[in-house]
């Protein structure tokens, strides 16, 4: 019974159809591809970067997406849940953690060139 409930569910959320939107440009430089995620996740050891944790792993785009932030492996840190969240909530202690871990893996990268170009005034 209960599983026929689910199928059920599953091919009423397939029916709404969500109007196709092409992907702009930007959107898809600042994606996550399958293999970014993978290449991200090795160098992090599939660990949270703050406790550790192999749980509920997160990936979090250091410079937002909002803001041009590309899927690149040097834009991109390995989180938890529970600290991806405090990140967001503007936990300083974490956003701090965040960049030196980001500068020490990536000493010469700077935040304009983890940016989709047309978002830092073309290209350097
Ligand atoms: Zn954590
Ligand atoms: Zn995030």
């Amino acid at each position: 019974m209960e599983y026929l409930k689910e199928d059920q569910l599953k091919k009423k959320k397939k029916r709404q159809k969500i109007p196709m939107r092409k992907k702009s440009k930007r959107s898809l430089a600042t994606k996550i591809t399958i293999d970014v995620r993978m290449d991200v996740k090795v160098r992090d050891n599939g660990k949270c970067t703050i406790c550790g944790t192999m749980e509920n792993i997160q990936i979090h785009h250091f410079v937002p997406r909002s803001l041009g932030g590309m899927g690149i492996t040097n834009n991109l840190i390995s989180l938890c849940q529970f600290h991806h969240k405090q990140l967001h909530d503007g936990n300083g202690y974490i956003l701090e953690h965040v960049k030196q871990y980001m500068k020490d893996l990536y000493p010469n990268v700077n935040n304009n060139e983890r940016k989709y170009n047309k978002f830092n005034g073309g290209n350097k």
